[in-house]
């Protein structure tokens, strides 16, 4: 299936078939041979996996779809890709992603755009488009995503998948290259809502490795998945979320059928107000760029990958280093090193990266409120469906745009899934739910009533 549609697609970045038919071979002899070993085969052994290449792996390059990463072999796993060795998940390969997990479209990659599968003039959102593109085309049944802004969610949206951005500290970073450190999370990327609940059952728990990491186990999340059940539930309408401007008719449309079909299923529907969320959007762009431009001055020509020397002149540190990124990084990376560099410097910082702060905190008790109202709140996961290749490229406020409703939980630390919900014009639509921290059991719960 991926010799087929890789062509057209461009979902991956590397394609690891030998390493996943060894380890498919070595579960099916397990199982063939029966037994104790056979019995204590993890649910989803022999299921094979793509991992979006923001995701650390030992044989197998990773590149953040940078230039500035190219032909570098991290020496060592992340901490998900150990447990998935260890439960023998054959690992088909890495998949594309905006350079460094920076945009929403996937087009900011520097070894070329993913296409929707289901329009291929179309991009499949972002930034792991690749991991939602595999899954949707049916080139891997699962795959890792990485969301600090919404890059499993909006792609999962866009392409018809599920996608969740766990409670922040629940599933390890260890070995997810740094984006935005307090936003970020690794999460599951599947067809399915119990899919999702397997992986990330699997993923998550303490991690001595993530100084962020939570100390409680994983929740119990395949049963709330396997509950398809929301009598009594109170379902939370984010209002800021669900209408206005930028969201398109076919997507409210689709939102609102998928309310009426959680008041059948017994589910009472709230209206929640959050105020502050018309701040997330800015707080957000200021909060991650800083982040970012502090994560990314590790890349400096000396200890990874890519080493550019100057033209001409003395080859001091600074001038190999200034080559270097000048040639590594893409555009969107720049624009966002020099906004967080500005952002956090000496006289700015109290009035953009303290004022975005804030609004965090803000944004925190809206959420607090809202869920002293509802179990689970709920909005489309993006305003449209997926845009035409090329439509936002030009316009970074537009692209940013496209985010609003996915960044709160980021900057909330709290859970949030994007399930299916119909098609606009022959296009998927996404609705995502939002839990409190550390409740993603809910999301499970709340999103497999709409299966
Ligand atoms: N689209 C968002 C951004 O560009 C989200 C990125 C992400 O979640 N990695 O920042």
């Amino acid at each position: 299936r991926i010799e087929a549609v890789e062509p057209t697609l461009n979902a991956f970045l590397h394609v690891s078939a030998e390493e996943a038919l060894t380890t498919a071979a070595e579960v099916d002899k397990i199982r063939v041979a029966g037994g104790a070993e056979a019995e204590k085969l993890h649910p989803l052994a022999g299921v094979p996996i793509a991992i979006k290449d923001l995701i650390v792996t030992k044989g197998q390059p990773t590149t953040a779809a940078s230039k500035i990463l190219e032909g570098w072999m991290s020496p060592y796993d992340a901490t998900v890709v150990e447990k998935i060795r260890e439960a023998k998940l054959p690992i088909l390969g890495k998949t594309n992603l905006d350079e460094f997990a920076m945009g929403s479209s996937t087009e900011h990659s520097a070894f070329g755009p993913t296409r929707n599968p289901w329009d291929i003039e179309r991009i499949p959102g972002g930034s792991g488009g690749g991991s939602a593109a595999a899954v949707a085309a049916f080139e891997a049944p699962l795959a890792l995503g990485t969301d600090t802004g919404g890059s499993i969610r909006e792609p999962g949206a866009f392409t018809g998948t599920v996608g969740t951005k766990p409670t922040y500290g629940g599933v390890s970073r260890y070995g997810a290259i740094a984006m935005a450190s307090s936003l970020d999370q690794i999460g599951p990327v599947t067809r399915t809502v119990e899919d999702a609940a397997l992986l990330h059952e699997l993923i998550g728990g303490h991690d001595p490795k993530d100084s962020t990491s939570l100390p409680e186990p994983v929740p119990a999340l395949v049963d709330a998945a396997r509950t398809h059940d929301v009598a009594g539930k109170k379902i939370g309408v984010i209002k800021q979320l669900a209408t206005g401007e930028g969201y398109q008719q076919g997507v409210l449309d689709a939102f609102n059928s998928s309310l009426d079909a959680l008041r059948e299923a017994g589910a009472e529907i709230v209206e929640v107000d959050c105020p502050s969320f018309d701040y997330a959007l800015g707080a957000y762009y200021l909060i991650m760029p800083s982040e970012a431009s502090s994560n990314l001055a590790r890349y400096d020509g000396v200890r990874y990958g890519t080493r550019v020397l100057p033209e001409e002149g003395p080859l001091t540190i600074e001038r190999v280093m200034g080559a270097t990124r000048a040639a590594g990084f893409g555009e969107e990376v720049k624009r966002r090193i020099i906004l967080g560099t500005y952002a956090l410097s000496a006289g700015y910082y109290d009035a953009y990266y303290g004022s975005a702060q804030k609004i965090r905190t803000l944004i925190q008790r809206d959420f607090d409120a809202a869920f002293e109202q509802a179990d689970v709140l709920i909005s489309p996961t993006a305003p449209t469906v997926a845009f035409k290749m090329g439509e936002k490229t030009d316009d970074p406020m537009a692209m940013y745009l496209n985010d609003i409703a996915t960044i709160p939980a980021n900057l909330a630390g709290i859970p949030g899934i994007n399930v299916p919900a119909g098609l606009s014009d022959g296009l998927p639509v996404g609705i995502q739910f939002l839990a409190p921290a550390k409740e993603d059991a809910r999301v499970y719960h709340a999103a497999a009533a709409l299966e």
